[in-house]
């Protein structure tokens, strides 16, 4: 089959071509990584979850007037977004300490903190992206003081969206990464929200038992990836039937 022409070939994502200009079209891949890609390995299912799951948390902010890029899924694997200029900050909101911050701060994983908190990380991945402060965005000209004011605000925005949702099926977002990309209608320019929203860039800890359904499983040997994210899909009801559209065996009784 001809193949349209790639664009950008990343760690769990392709970009190609889309159909039309201001177009992309985004593949999803079974490969996982984690520690700046030092950790690898191919979990059979995982595109197929991420681009259902992204599309539903898309579609949703779109529909609450919170600007994504994606305009429709095309297939198991692909879905149809704008095409964007990244802005090169992975943005962070925390709501429940984990990961880094607990270590860097020396707080204990799982304190809630007093509000969330909204974090930059320089995107290089020779760096391995590290925290940056506004002062260093603003200085090295990454992003003017309008653009923070509105990725903050559209990053809590997005918080709000995904914690209610989560919170409707017995799930805790402790914190997750988005990325945000300008577009041009005419001279007006805007900021949406960009790449994916999954549990490859959320924490996701269940309410009653605290087990994680995110890539923690991954990074820390936890378990089944797959088996961890199809949970998250079945509790907000995507894909009932699972990655590979085969249910399994069910015991009648
Ligand atoms: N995250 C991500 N991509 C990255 C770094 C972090 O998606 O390159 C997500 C991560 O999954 C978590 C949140 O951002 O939900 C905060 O990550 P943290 O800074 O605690 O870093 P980590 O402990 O994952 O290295």
């Amino acid at each position: 089959m001809a193949r349209r022409k790639k664009v950008y070939e990343g760690k769990a994502k392709i970009l190609y071509e889309g159909p039309e200009p201001g177009t992309l079209v985004q593949y999803f891949k079974d490969d996982a990584t984690a520690f700046n890609a030092e950790k690898r390995a191919t979990i059979e299912g995982k595109g197929v979850l991420n681009n259902r799951l992204s599309e539903f948390f898309m579609t949703g902010l779109n529909h609450v007037g919170v600007p994504t890029h994606f305009i429709r899924r095309i297939n198991m694997r692909e879905q149809l977004i704008r095409a964007v200029e990244i802005i090169p900050l992975e943005v962070v909101v925390r709501n429940v300490a984990a990961g880094s911050i607990s270590k860097r701060l020396g707080i204990e994983e799982g304190t809630a903190l007093p509000r969330p908190i909204v974090e930059f990380y320089f995107k290089n991945d020779d760096l391995g992206d590290p925290l940056v402060s506004e002062e260093h965005i603003l200085a090295f000209g990454w992003a003017t003081q309008q653009d923070l004011d509105d990725m903050v605000s559209l990053a809590l925005r997005v918080n709000d969206f995904l914690s209610g949702l989560f919170l409707g099926v017995g799930i805790r977002l402790v914190d997750f990464k988005i990325e945000i990309g300008r577009i041009w209608d005419g001279d007006y320019m805007r900021l949406i929200v960009a790449d994916e929203i999954s549990p490859d860039s959320c924490r996701l800890w269940d309410m009653e038992t605290g087990k994680k359904l995110d890539k923690d499983v991954f990074r820390r040997d936890l378990g089944d990836l797959a088996d961890a994210y199809t949970e998250v899909a079945r509790r907000l009801g995507v894909m009932p039937q699972g990655p590979t559209g085969v249910t399994k065996p069910t015991l009648i009784n």
